[in-house]
């Protein structure tokens, strides 16, 4: 393993006056030291942010989608040496952390290639002597702070829209997976980005980083990866400085199955999704909803799904405990647990994949994010009031749809109140599309264009021709 107890501060590879330890979930056993950076080093890190800032924004476009693309190149050409440490530090399995390396490449990619799209706009002038133009300008030093359940891919989201637009980067990685977010930085060199362009801090303390961005001026966007209850103190500390946000927070996602779906099609489907690194993403299906009429067959391939998927382990005994606290009452309850619904037991953190039929709207498990492998499975016979079951949460990310009724999938797809709406299948976060949520899932998108003018501000400028 390279060394990790250094963090990434312009030019630098800089040593902080303590470590802190990075365990493998697997395991528990420790992975690696890594640098606990404190206040005065996120400030020199913004330092550099700040200082190299005006080069990269004058940098011409083509210009900084060479070295995009050459940072993709090289983090793909490091897919598999990245991948073993993903799945080393936060437990998925090798394919998904290998799939996730390239897909941050190609995330990168599509960022560089739209810097020769930072198009302006012309606007019709006010009386005849008056011209009116958009410039679209970077906001300036961004920071990012991204979570553990997909280290590179959530990076790559925020530092892809962030470069191409003109902005330079301080980014903090979870303090659980941060050797994924150094072998990412020591790609970017490779690559021969510019001093200070992108800077890694790693610390134990997350809150003092935030703490420093949030109340440094020259930190212009703060853009946040992580659960609803941090977003949420972010979002407070932000006023302060009337800084930019994108918040991307947690989701309990709706599945709708309808009485003209195909029941085994769609059971295929949630199972990739839900089990996907072990149900801990934002997107993972948390109630699935399927009409009476298919409940049989749907559940029945799900089991065999379930049966069959390849799992990590979960990231930490907390998680392990959460998981077990929302089955264990979905069963007090009524519930039943068709396949798995008890911790493995043993070393490591694992936890089998599971189906629960008989799932109601009080549980705990249709209230609170799980972050774990369990489908609830409710029953429904009312296709009318099914939408306002699914509504009803607090979170607003994804929601999930299974029909093969035209009027249906119009009517309910503008019903549902979720920022993605997925119709028979189909995939999530690829680079064009914008991902993102609505309520307490937060604001802002990641992809696509809309993902690059969140670190774009149009400058309007007005000239008279005066005679
Ligand atoms: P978390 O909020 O605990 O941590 C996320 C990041 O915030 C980490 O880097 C952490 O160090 C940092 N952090 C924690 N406290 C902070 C503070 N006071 N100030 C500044 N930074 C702070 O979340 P987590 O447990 O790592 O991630 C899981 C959550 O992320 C889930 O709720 C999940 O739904 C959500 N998530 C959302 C998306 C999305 O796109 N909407 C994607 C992935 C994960």
């Amino acid at each position: 393993m390279a060394d990790t107890g250094r963090a990434l501060i312009g030019a630098e590879w800089r040593e902080a006056d303590g470590t802190f330890t990075v365990y493998a979930p697997a395991t528990g056993q420790p992975l690696g030291e890594v640098a606990d950076c404190g206040p005065e080093l996120t400030a020199r890190a913004v330092d550099a942010a700040a200082e190299a800032f005006p080069a990269w924004r004058a940098m011409p476009a083509h210009e900084r989608a060479d070295l995009m693309r050459a940072a993709a190149r090289e983090l793909a050409a490091r897919a598999e040496t990245i991948g073993a440490i993903m799945t080393a530090e936060q437990g998925k399995p090798l394919a998904e952390a290998t799939g996730e390396v390239l897909s941050g490449a190609d995330h990168l990619l599509w960022a560089a290639e739209e810097t020769r799209r930072l198009y302006g706009e012309t606007v019709p002038g006010a009386h005849a002597d008056n011209r009116i133009w958009l410039l679209p300008e970077p906001v300036g030093v961004v920071a990012g702070i991204t979570p553990w359940n997909f280290p590179v891919s959530m990076i790559t989201r925020k530092l892809g829209p962030a470069l191409a637009a003109g902005c330079t980067v301080v980014l903090k990685p979870a303090e659980l997976t941060p050797l994924s977010a150094i072998a990412v930085a020591e790609a970017f060199v490779a690559a021969g980005l510019p001093a200070g362009v992108f800077n890694l801090v790693t610390t134990s303390r997350p809150a003092e980083f935030g703490a420093v961005v949030m109340a440094d001026p020259r930190v212009r966007k703060v853009s946040f990866t992580g659960s609803t209850e941090v977003g949420r103190e972010l979002i407070r500390q932000s006023a302060q400085d009337v800084k930019r946000l994108s918040v991307e927070l947690g989701g309990h996602a709706p599945v709708l199955v309808f009485p003209d779906a195909d029941p085994v099609a769609a059971a295929r489907a949630v199972a990739r999704s839900k089990f996907l690194n072990a149900g801990q993403a934002c997107t993972a299906p948390n109630r699935i909803y399927v009409h009476s009429s298919l409940a049989a067959a749907f559940t029945a391939e799900l089991v065999r799904r379930a049966e069959a998927a390849e799992l990590g382990p979960l990231i930490d005994e907390r998680a392990v405990a959460k998981v077990t606290r929302h089955v264990e009452d979905a069963l007090a309850r009524g519930a039943t647990a068709l396949t798995g619904g008890r911790a493995s037991g043993g070393r490591g953190t694992s936890y089998p994949a599971t189906v629960l039929s008989g799932v109601t709207d009080d549980m705990l498990i249709c209230r609170e994010e799980t972050f774990g492998p369990v489908a609830p499975v409710l029953e429904f016979d009312d296709c009318d009031t099914v939408v306002a079951r699914a509504n009803a949460t607090p979170y607003g990310l994804t929601a999930y749809v299974w029909t093969n009724d035209l009027n249906r999938t119009i009517r309910i797809a503008e019903e549902l109140q979720f920022g993605m709406v997925t119709v028979n299948g189909g995939p999530l976060a690829p680079p064009q599309a914008p991902f993102g949520g609505v309520k307490s899932s937060g604001y802002g998108r990641e992809g696509g264009h809309h993902g690059v003018a969140d670190y774009l501000e149009y400058k309007y400028l007005s000239v008279g021709l005066g005679r």
